[in-house]
C-alpha cells in the first residue's frame, strides 16, 4: 500500500473534491475516471467560436495584435498569445476576433468599482493613508486554482453586472472623490489593458497617480508603454516555480519575473506578493530561493508581503495557512537581507507593522488597513534618520 505525505493528501484529496464537483456538473456520464486531480497544467484555452457576431458601445479595437493571415489574429498583451480565427473568444474571456480584427470587450464597463485605502492593495510604502479609486472588469488570464474573485476573473465581460465609465469619466469620478489614486485592481488589469491605458492617461492628466494589482502576465512591450502612466505597483509573484505556475495558476513562472525586472529598470513603485497557499507554496526552500531571486535581480529594497490564504473557489477543503507559518517565512526573507517583510491577511498581528530596517524602531502602526501611527520625517526614520524605501508625500 502507497503512504502519502501530509502534504500529497491535501493536495490530491483538494484536486479530488474538485474534479469530481466539475463532473458532476457536467453530468453521470464523466464519472471521476480521467485521474483529472492530477492535472498538471491548469492553463486556459481558446474558445472557439464563442464570440458575439456584433460588437457593441464598449468595444475597442485591440492595441497590440498581429495578422496571420486567412483572418486569423494574434495577441501580444501576454504571454498567452491567444491565436484567434473569427469569431473566436481569448483565454481571458475579453478579446474576440470579428472579421479579421481584435477588438476588446472590456472597455469602459467595469463590474466593480470602489473607493479602497491604499493599505487594502496591499501598497504599505506608498501615499499611506490616500484613497485609490479601484477598477475592475470581468475576465484573467490565469486560471488559479485559490482565486478569490472568481465570480469576476473567470467570466466574460457580458456576463457580469456592469456600469459605464469611460476613462476621462472615471478620471473625473476619482477626482471627486478626493482619491489619490486609480488602481487597476481585483480581477486581472492586464486583460482590461486598452482601457487601464487609456483611464492611466486621463488619470495623469488630471494629476492622479495610477497603480496597478497584477499577476504580473503581461509582456514587455505593453508593459513598457503603461510604465511611462504608472506610479506603483503591487505584482502577486505566486511561487517561486514554474511547475506551480503550471498546476496552480495556468501560467508562467519566467514572464512574470521579467515584469517585476521591467517595472524595477523604470523606477514603479514596486511592492511584491507571495500568497502561501498550504501544501502548493509553504515550502521554505521556494521562499530561500523567492528571495534569493529578489534580492539579486531587484535588491532589498522592494517591501514582500506573505499574505494568509483562505479556503475558497477550488481550494476550498484547504486548511487556512497557520499564522506561525508567514511568522516564518518573514522571519527568513529579513534574515536573507529583505529590508521590509510583512505578514498579511492577519488583523492585528504585529508583522502588519513596518519597523526601521536600520535601528528596528516602529515607523508605521497599523490596525487592518488604518494607520494608527506614524514615526516619519519626510522619508527617514525619526529615531535614527534612515531613508526608508517608498513613497511618502
Ligand atoms: S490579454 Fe487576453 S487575449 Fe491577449 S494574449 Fe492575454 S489572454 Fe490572450
Amino acid at each position: 500500500m502507497k503512504t502519502l505525505s501530509r502534504r500529497q493528501f491535501l493536495v490530491d484529496g483538494t484536486c479530488l473534491a474538485a474534479s469530481c464537483a466539475a463532473a458532476a456538473a457536467l453530468g453521470p456520464f464523466t464519472a471521476c475516471v480521467s485521474g483529472a486531480w492530477a492535472q498538471e497544467d491548469v492553463s486556459g484555452t481558446v474558445f472557439k467560436g464563442d464570440g458575439p457576431k456584433q460588437l457593441w458601445k464598449w468595444s475597442r479595437e485591440g492595441s497590440a495584435y498581429r495578422s496571420l493571415g486567412g483572418g486569423q489574429v494574434v495577441c501580444l498583451i501576454c504571454p498567452n498569445h491567444c491565436a484567434l480565427s473569427p469569431g473566436d473568444r481569448s483565454i481571458c474571456r475579453s478579446k474576440v476576433n470579428v472579421d479579421g480584427r481584435l477588438y476588446s470587450l472590456a472597455y469602459g464597463n467595469p463590474c466593480a468599482v470602489h473607493i479602497d485605502p491604499i493599505e487594502k492593495k496591499p501598497l504599505y510604502h506608498f501615499a499611506p493613508r490616500s484613497k485609490s479609486f479601484s477598477l475592475a472588469t470581468a475576465g484573467c488570464n490565469f486560471r488559479c486554482l485559490n482565486c478569490q474573485n472568481w465570480e469576476i476573473s473567470q467570466a466574460k465581460p457580458h456576463e457580469v453586472q456592469h456600469r459605464d465609465l469611460f476613462p476621462v469619466e472615471a478620471a473625473a469620478a476619482a477626482k471627486q472623490a478626493g482619491c489619490h489614486s486609480i488602481a487597476y485592481t481585483y480581477s486581472e488589469p492586464v486583460t482590461f489593458y486598452e482601457y487601464m491605458l487609456d483611464t492611466a492617461q486621463a488619470a495623469r492628466e488630471t494629476g492622479l497617480r495610477n497603480v496597478l494589482i497584477s499577476n504580473g502576465y503581461i509582456n514587455r512591450g505593453p508593459l513598457t508603454d503603461l510604465c511611462r502612466v504608472l506610479d506603483a505597483a503591487n505584482i502577486n509573484l505566486k511561487a517561486y516555480s514554474d511547475a506551480i505556475y503550471r498546476k496552480l495558476n495556468g501560467g508562467r513562472l519566467e514572464p512574470v519575473l521579467s515584469t517585476l525586472k521591467t517595472l524595477h529598470d523604470h523606477g514603479v513603485h514596486l511592492e511584491i506578493t507571495n500568497l502561501v497557499v498550504p501544501t502548493y507554496v509553504d515550502d521554505e526552500e521556494l521562499v530561500r530561493r523567492m528571495c534569493a531571486w529578489i534580492l539579486r535581480e531587484l535588491g532589498p529594497d522592494h517591501p514582500l508581503h506573505f499574505l494568509r490564504f483562505h479556503p475558497q473557489y477550488k481550494l476550498d477543503r484547504l486548511p487556512p495557512t497557520p499564522v506561525s507559518t508567514l511568522v516564518r517565512f518573514r522571519e527568513m526573507a529579513l534574515a536573507e537581507g529583505i529590508r521590509y517583510v510583512y505578514v498579511g491577511n492577519v488583523p492585528n498581528h504585529e508583522g502588519n507593522h513596518t519597523y526601521c530596517h536600520n535601528c528596528r524602531k516602529l515607523l508605521i502602526n497599523r490596525t487592518g488597513y488604518f494607520i494608527r501611527e506614524v514615526h516619519l520625517n519626510g522619508n527617514r526614520c525619526e529615531t535614527c534618520g534612515t531613508a526608508v524605501p517608498g513613497v511618502w508625500a
